[in-house]
């Protein structure tokens, strides 16, 4: 997956580094500005995915910043976190109905922080998934209304179950699925099986994506990971 980029807003140095040291070993690419104003000038320098908002801002205040950012034709798709550090003020974030897609509150743990990044980036990718009609790789193309794959324009006989298991791999694209997800996602709870199944059916898709067959990689021990980029 492409590194998603990361604009922190906060005024807090020691809070600010902590969050660009973590972001970046979790593998984001990651900007700052240290007031609202800059902050919007990033936004628009270097189109983040993600904005990590602090509320209480010199110059221009987090709600102003958020309020301009979703007012903008351009920035209203960067998804927005607001930092906020009293409890009072998350009436007012969630409130004013500014379009912030989470809101943390001061003080948090990273972990938590963490996993909201990785959750609002997550949400994002669907979206653009879902309003995508087709994803694109090179000479591969997989159109998700007609639920088809082409290869160098040929279509590829895929049975049902490669079908889910190609769509459920290009929606978590980079990240590792255990042979346990992939039974309940592409096959459901309810699907009685072993993880050997999983095995058979990706052989089998690999084999039908031919010259791109190690865009799915095997992580030893734990499952597949889709990585057209490292093709
Ligand atoms: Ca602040």
């Amino acid at each position: 997956m492409k590194e998603s980029r990361i604009l922190v807003i906060e005024d807090e140095e020691d809070i600010l580094n902590l969050l660009q040291i973590n972001l970046e070993s979790a593998g984001y690419q990651v900007f700052s500005a240290d007031n609202g104003y800059d902050g919007l000038k990033m936004a628009r320098e270097k189109s983040p995915d993600l904005i990590l908002l602090d509320l209480m801002l010199p110059q221009m205040d987090g709600l102003e910043v958020c309020r301009r950012l979703k007012s903008d034709e351009k920035l209203k798709k960067i998804m927005i976190i607001m930092l906020t550090a009293k409890s009072e003020e998350i009436d007012r974030v969630v409130g004013f109905e500014l379009g912030a897609d989470d809101y943390v509150i001061k003080p948090f743990s990273i972990r938590e922080l963490l996993l909201r990044v990785r959750a609002v980036l997550r949400r994002d990718l669907n979206e653009k998934i879902e309003k995508q009609e087709a994803w694109k790789f090179k000479g591969m193309e997989f159109d998700f209304e007609a639920m088809e794959l082409k290869i160098d324009n040929r279509f590829i006989d895929l049975t049902a179950t490669e079908i889910k298991l190609l769509e459920e791999f290009i929606r978590n694209e980079g990240r590792m699925l255990s042979r346990e997800s992939l039974l309940n996602n592409v096959w459901g709870y309810e699907f009685d099986g072993y993880a050997r199944t999983v095995d058979t059916h990706i052989r089998r898709l690999r084999a039908k994506l031919d010259v791109y067959a190690d865009i799915i990689q095997t992580v030893r021990g734990l499952g597949y990971k889709f990585s057209p980029h490292q093709h």
